[in-house]
């Protein structure tokens, strides 16, 4: 049963739809002659179309035998089977904190007992974690209790009980290109798909729709979970073309990265294909097959710790009139990806990916940065191995006060890694699919169509958001969020929050 209900004539439920008619209000700004801005208020219409029936979605991870992997799927099966499990400060239930749609709340209204909350996952029909049908690939060919026990997240007793549950997982043996992911990882590489590129993408095409098959899925998304991989060149002729691409996967051509190889197999099956990693997948041919083929994209790399907490301080700092001039970040961590980032390729895409995360915030304030100069950025990665999943962040942020007074910030971070990034996994998939059932029409179209096949909805899951060519790139954190949010709004015809609380400030 639906949480709520919208009553209004402009919005309409049938069995299947929920049907809104929405005003869509924007502000045009236009540069006039004498150097003065014109502004116009713009509204057109808009009407949304949701698809009310939940389907039966599977995911299938690259990487799954990874800490991610693992403890998403201990963490699924933990939850479905409500377990609980002893640890030194008592007994412990499963739960999905970290995860938006699962455990954080929405403003719906307020009412004469004041604002009334609601999850995240209320606001639209959305798939429960626990139904989520899991499957996936890794080099390693290691069971995932095994796997769950390598990666040394959860506690003992919680593994003990899990371990029958997931014994029987195994993942499906992958692509290995050695020169793609650290040096450091040819140990693990024991489960790989053997033949020519075309073939090894023939084979992922045939794992998804067995997979589908043999789950009886409605749908299927791919998620890359698996090791940091360098930077591929982009080169004419390779990459730069979805047709140059095929060509180049047909020529069995170095150049392209397993991951890309997953992301166009993916794409060819209808699939929506995400990237959790910073590795530059989706080069622009594989950009131009999810346009051609209308196949949802998204990445790139978790936003999980560190740069979220930069894209929720920067803006804070930037929005309160104080300048950072400096930020440096420092990072030790002691799990497999700390050991394969420890490769100079692999940290090298690591550092890119985290590099550009308060540009936008820096951009949006010509009175701090008149001189156009961005703060100085610096992050350091180190693999030390005793520290295991529990990854410490350090980072200071220097900024210039009032008449030439400095601050300094000092945050220490410790905590899981993998228990930060599972439930983004989740996230990922459940916004993903839930974005696969919303059409509009704008204005006077006649034919409703979906959104972009790059998925910038998901940017408040990504350090390094991927969006359409041409369009602004946001990182502040809590802009991300009110996009999702206030999306999900319009699909029920309600107005974006925008706390302007005037019911409450009458005289
Ligand atoms: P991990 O090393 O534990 O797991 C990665 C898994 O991928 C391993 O089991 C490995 O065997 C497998 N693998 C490598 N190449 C593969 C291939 N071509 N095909 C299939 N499997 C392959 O790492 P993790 O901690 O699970 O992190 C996974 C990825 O997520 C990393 O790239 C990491 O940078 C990224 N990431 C993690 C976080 C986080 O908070 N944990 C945040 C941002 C990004």
């Amino acid at each position: 049963m639906a949480a709520f209900t919208v009553e209004s004539p402009n919005v309409r439920y049938t069995d299947s739809l929920i049907e809104s008619k929405y005003r869509y209000q924007t502000t045009r700004v236009t540069r006039g002659v004498n150097g003065a801005h014109k502004v116009v208020p713009v509204e057109t219409a808009i009407d949304f179309q949701t698809e009310r029936r939940v389907p039966r979605l599977g995911c299938m991870l690259v990487g799954w035998g990874g800490n991610n992997g693992s403890t998403v799927t201990a963490a699924i099966l933990a939850n479905k089977l409500g377990l609980t499990w002893h640890t030194k400060d008592g007994l412990q239930k499963s739960n999905y904190f970290g995860s938006i749609t699962q455990a954080s709340t929405v403003l719906l209204g307020s009412g004469p007992d004041g604002d009334v909350y609601i999850p995240l996952k209320d606001l639209l029909p959305m798939v429960h974690p626990d139904d989520i049908v899991l499957d996936g690939w890794d080099i390693s060919a290691m069971n995932l209790a095994d796997a769950m026990e390598r990666a040394k997240v959860l506690d003992y007793d919680l593994q003990r009980q899990l371990r029958p549950h997931m014994e029987h997982l195994k993942p499906r043996p992958s692509i290995y290109i050695p020169d793609f992911i650290a040096a450091n990882q040819e140990s693990r590489a024991d489960n790989l798909i053997k033949g020519t590129k075309m073939e090894q993408v023939n084979q992922i095409r045939k794992d998804i729709r067995d997979f589908k098959a043999k789950n009886d899925l409605d749908k299927v998304i791919v998620l890359w979970s698996a090791n940091t991989e360098r930077f591929s060149d982009v080169l004419t002729g390779l990459n730069d073309t979805a047709a140059a691409l095929l060509n180049a996967i047909e020529k069995n051509a170095c150049e392209v990265s397993p991951s890309t190889l997953f992301a166009v197999a993916s794409i060819l099956e209808g699939s929506a294909y995400i990237n959790g990693s910073p590795q530059n997948t989706f080069v622009p041919g594989v950009l131009e097959l999810a346009e051609q083929r209308s196949v949802f994209i998204g990445g790139d790399d978790f936003k999980s710790g560190q740069t979220k907490i930069k894209s929720v301080l920067v803006d804070f700092l930037v929005n309160a009139g104080i300048k950072p001039v400096s930020i440096v970040s420092y990072n030790h961590l002691g799990n497999n990806d700390g050991k394969n980032l420890s490769a100079p390729k692999q940290f090298r895409s690591k550092e890119i990916s985290k590099s550009n995360v308060v540009d936008d915030m820096v951009e949006s304030n010509d009175i701090l940065y008149s001189d156009g100069k961005k703060p100085d950025h610096c992050v350091v990665i180190k693999y030390v191995p005793y520290v295991g999943d529990s990854k410490r962040a350090m980072d200071e942020y220097t900024s210039e006060i009032m008449m030439g007074g400095h601050n300094t910030i000092v945050v220490h971070n410790t905590c899981e890694d993998s228990l930060l990034a599972s439930p983004l996994i989740l996230d990922l998939i459940i916004l993903t699919e839930m974005c696969q059932r919303i059409k509009f029409k704008v204005g006077d179209d006649t034919e409703y169509q979906t959104f972009h096949s790059v998925l910038s909805i998901l940017s408040y899951l990504c350090k390094a958001p991927l969006v359409p060519a041409g369009t602004p790139v946001i990182n502040a954190l809590f802009r991300q969020k009110s996009c999702i949010e206030n999306i999900f709004r319009a699909c029920v015809g309600l107005s974006p929050i925008n706390h302007m609380g005037i019911e409450h400030k009458l005289s």
